[in-house]
């Protein structure tokens, strides 16, 4: 293995034949990825179809009924021990289409959400994925990267690493290119960056050595267990709740096993039913169904913009209480436009629509010239100088490229004639103190022949506070008291209108030297500066975030808006996007600080809308939520949002604007970063966790009817009403379909209209068990009615009064999953076409329940007869019977709270 930190960085480069400028070529970069691997760090399990059918035998009730087919056929009973076989592989492969569905939709979703970074091929730079970064590859870092693989530091500006996952070290590393002796430890290798680290800020370029499990952190991968485990609550819930229902089958079938033979019941015929009864009472579907739910509604929800990185928060966003979102670009549009400009004596209105260029300058009713006014002038040039955006065309359309804040001052420049362009050239930038949500404002330094310039752009009253001069038409002169009243009081009034306000200002540098790569002492760099003017700049809400809060009041969801900006501008969008209502408060970050986390906790619930704040009140505001047992969202995009992303129950990274660092922390990535995308992951969240719910009192509806069948047969002395292969039927085929097409249902509309559920409430809750048993009851009634009224009223045979029953119960069940899908709406609100796999499982089951009837082979295997139109219709009106009472039970429940 090569020392890395020890070679110059040519002979590393030659080492692996790249180029440091270019990079590798497009195609050399895929040669590689082919030679050396995907850069991972696990070979990752992939899923074979084989091993998931294989794994569908892992079951103890398959076994158990493989034994009871092997027991038949000891005992000579072939045509039943065939039949249970051919149940067994049928179920398998329902079982295995479910879960290789499931399976593909995970892996999809994982390739979604991989981590990116930035490369340079071919001469040019490119965004790829972590995962096709190859040895020789040239990687670019900036602040909020995540480290993609090891490498070797080629160029540094003040980079800082942090190393914690690798080495342990919490405080971030400064990095450099110089190379080290030979034995250098791991953690002081300060011209390498690692896999698995990630930049804290500064920018880098680095050759990358060595990818997935070559690196150092493959190394060690084996010792460490990342990966967290694969089952979320919910499923941890089930089953744990399936054990539960195990004993209480087992229990019950065993009551049914003792009576039978009490009764005088044949033992081997017995012991098929008992061994029957407790594969169709145990709802071992289940936890597939879930996976199933889970999977399909993630898939659903990147349609709507939200990835989820992990299954498990698709159920607390079902539970979300609370939403801590940022302003700009979630709220707002995120397309700035600049309105106002205040300069010492003047306040300018400007005029054109966008990012397009065209647009005047109106003083009054007057148009204003630019190059007529020199204090206009220069805040213009400032506002270019201190920026780090480009004008681009996109499709033919002004675009920005960068932050839209710098863009529309671009704008704005360059309709007073004044463009980036002119600016590198006659003033070469030197340094640059980047923004930051923390420090509100950002310098650049440049130089025109000898002499050095900064130029800050910043939140008002900060660089107000760092002002003593300022420029006005006759010169810069002394900024008094009264000038700086003015111009809190402007931005005041700017606010107001919801404009975000920036202020510029400038300083001439004598006696200061800057050197490439070395920090710049802003502290010393940004004070005695020289005042040039505001900038009103407009950042429309939009559209959909305002229907987005209204959706989340009806579902009893709190919005929380959290932003960077002045308190005013905040509460002028809280209001108009109906976050701030009559009571609710604005807390500004400097007010915060002087409250303790008791106090927090006291005022979070009263508090709207939080201005100025910084990443760290984020975090404070996260926990004070949690601390009164609340789950809360939080959103954010920047590096130092990840603690508090990280904190909080469902943390919200921003595809657009986030950092790869703040995306690895997150639960879930809004795609288009937009508020009203986290809404309507929150309604999939809870469709998700209704349509387990419902298939799960469905599935339970149809055991407990069979259960209760078979145990009051017996109780009465009736032969058993059905056989095992009729049971085996229902459970695995007929109930099996209809619960995977509920699972999959469409999302009820009203999910938005309710409170979030109680974070406690479990998923097997009194109001299931006494659903079920109701249920199981009524199922029961018809079937016990059916198969009494053929044996003991009309005098049929004994396999006649069991098809009967057989298919009584079928029907009974296929119907009712059409009411299952709500518990509070009726099938009249839902509509039956609402959900088509539905519909058109319940024809194919139904179509399959005729043709055992009419296939001569299925007949003596089921030990039923063809049945006539009339019975037909017969069998359909009664397996009604449940389905309305059930109905009507939704109907009286609804008109009870009504009156209640
Ligand atoms: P959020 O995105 O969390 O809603 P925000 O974007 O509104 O917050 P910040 O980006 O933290 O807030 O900005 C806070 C303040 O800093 C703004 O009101 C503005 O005055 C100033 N500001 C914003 N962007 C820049 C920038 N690029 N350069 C200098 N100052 C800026």
């Amino acid at each position: 293995m090569n020392a890395w930190h020890k070679l110059p960085i040519t002979e590393a480069a030659s080492l692996l034949a790249t180029d440091v400028e270019q990079g590798l070529s497009v195609n050399e970069a895929k040669n590689r990825l082919a030679r050396y691997g995907q850069n991972k760090l696990r070979k990752g399990k992939r899923f074979s179809a084989l091993v998931i059918f294989a794994s569908q035998f892992k079951s103890l009730v398959i076994w158990v009924l493989i034994g009871a087919a092997a027991v038949s056929a000891a005992l000579g009973e072939t045509v039943d021990g065939i039949a249970i076989i051919a149940i067994v592989i049928l179920n398998a492969i329902i079982g295995f289409l479910q879960e290789y569905r499931a399976e593909k939709a995970a892996a999809a979703l994982s390739r979604l959400t991989a981590p990116h970074c930035r490369v340079v091929r071919g001469g040019h730079s490119l965004v790829v994925t972590a995962i096709e970064i190859v040895p020789g590859d040239i990687l670019l870092l900036e602040g909020g990267d995540l480290v993609a693989a090891d490498a070797r530091l080629i160029q540094t500006s003040v980079l800082r690493i942090n190393e914690a996952p690798l080495t342990g070290e919490s405080q971030a590393v400064g990095k450099s290119t110089d190379r080290l002796p030979q034995e250098t430890p791991l953690a002081e290798r300060n011209n390498m960056v690692f896999l698995g680290t990630s930049v804290t800020g500064g920018s880098g370029r680095a050759l990358v050595v060595n990818t997935g499990m070559e690196t150092e952190l493959g190394h060690i991968a084996t010792l460490l267990d990342t990966a967290e485990s694969g089952e979320t609550p919910l499923q941890r819930q089930l089953e744990r709740a399936g054990r539960l229902l195990l004993m209480a089958c087992f229990g019950i079938v065993t009551l049914i096993f003792g009576l039978g033979l009490l009764r005088g019941i044949a033992p081997f015929e017995l012991f098929l039913s008992s061994v029957s009864l407790a594969v169709a009472a145990i709802p071992e579907g289940l936890p597939a169904v879930v996976t199933i739910a889970l999977a399909l509604g993630v898939q659903r929800m990147v349609r709507r913009h939200a990835l989820v990185r992990r299954l498990a928060s698709v159920e607390t966003l079902g539970r979300a209480q609370v939403i801590c979102t940022d302003k700009t670009g979630t709220l707002t549009m995120g397309e700035m436009t600049a309105r106002k400009l205040i300069t010492s004596a003047s306040l300018y209105r400007i005029t054109g629509e966008g990012y397009a260029t065209e647009g005047a300058f109106f003083s009054g009713n007057v148009e204003s010239l630019p190059s007529e006014s020199p204090e206009l002038l220069a805040l213009l040039r400032a506002s270019v100088a201190c920026n780090d955006a480009e004008l681009a065309l996109i499709n033919n359309r002004p675009a920005v490229i960068g932050d839209p804040t710098e863009g529309a001052l671009l704008v704005v420049a360059a309709k007073g004639g004044i463009t980036r362009g002119v600016f590198e050239t006659e003033m070469p930038r030197l340094a640059t103190v980047p923004f930051d949500s923390d420090r509100k404002r950002m310098t650049v330094i440049r130089s025109r022949e000898s002499c050095s310039w900064a130029f800050v752009k910043g939140a008002p009253e900060v660089i107000l506070s760092r002002c003593t001069l300022i420029r006005t038409d006759q010169g810069v002169r002394e900024l008094t008291e009264n000038d700086r009243n003015r111009m809190i009081q402007a931005n005041a009034l700017m606010a107001h209108d919801a404009l975000r306000v920036l202020a510029v200002a400038e300083r001439p540098l004598d006696g200061f030297s800057f050197e490439e790569g070395v920090a710049v002492n802003d502290r010393e760099i940004e004070q005695e500066l020289t005042f040039l003017g505001l900038v009103g700049l407009q950042d429309p809400p939009r559209f959909e975030a305002k229907e987005a809060v209204v959706k989340c009041k009806r579902a009893g969801i709190k919005t929380v808006m959290i932003t960077g900006d002045h308190p005013d501008t905040a509460r002028a969008i809280g209001h108009e996007l109906g976050i701030l209502g009559k009571g609710d408060e604005v807390l500004v970050g400097a007010e915060l600080d002087r409250l303790d986390d008791e106090a927090l906790k006291q005022r979070v619930a009263q508090v709207s809308v939080y201005a100025r704040v910084t990443a760290e009140h984020k975090l404070r505001i996260v926990r004070a939520w949690k601390a009164l047992g609340a789950v809360v969202a939080m959103t954010g995009d920047g590096v130092n949002d990840a603690p508090a992303i990280k904190e909080a129950s469902i943390g919200i990274a921003m595809g657009r604007t986030g950092t790869e660092v703040t995306k690895e922390a997150a639960d879930m990535i809004v795609t288009d970063d937009n508020f009203a995308s986290i809404v309507a992951a929150v309604e999939e969240g809870r469709g998700i966790y209704d349509n387990i719910a419902k298939t799960l009192a469905y599935l339970l509806g149809s055991s407990t009817g069979e259960l209760i069948v078979m145990l009051i047969a017996v109780l009465l002395g009736w032969p058993l009403p059905l056989l095992p292969l009729h049971l085996l039927w229902i459970n695995l085929v007929t109930d099996g379909f209809a619960a995977l097409a509920l699972s999959t249902d469409p999302i009820d509309p009203d999910v938005l209209s309710r409170p979030p559920r109680h974070s406690q409430s479990a998923l097997l809750n009194r109001n299931l068990f006494k659903l079920t048993l109701f249920t199981g009851l009524l199922a029961a009634s018809v079937t016990l009615g059916v198969f009494a009224y053929e044996l003991y009223i009309i005098g049929n045979s004994l396999d006649h009064a069991r098809d009967a029953a057989f298919t009584a119960l079928v029907i009974t069940g296929l119907l009712r999953s059409f009411g299952a899908r709500s518990e509070q709406r009726t099938l009249w609100q839902i509509g039956l076409f609402s959900n088509l796999r539905l519909f058109l499982v319940v024809v194919v089951s139904f179509a399959l329940q005729l043709a055992i009837h009419h296939i001569p082979m299925l007949q003596t295997l089921f030990q039923i007869e063809p049945v006539s139109l009339h019975q037909c219709v017969a069998w359909i009106g009664v397996g009604f019977i449940p389905l309305i009472v059930l109905e009507l039970r939704k109907v009286i429940r609804r008109l009870r709270t009504k009156k209640n």
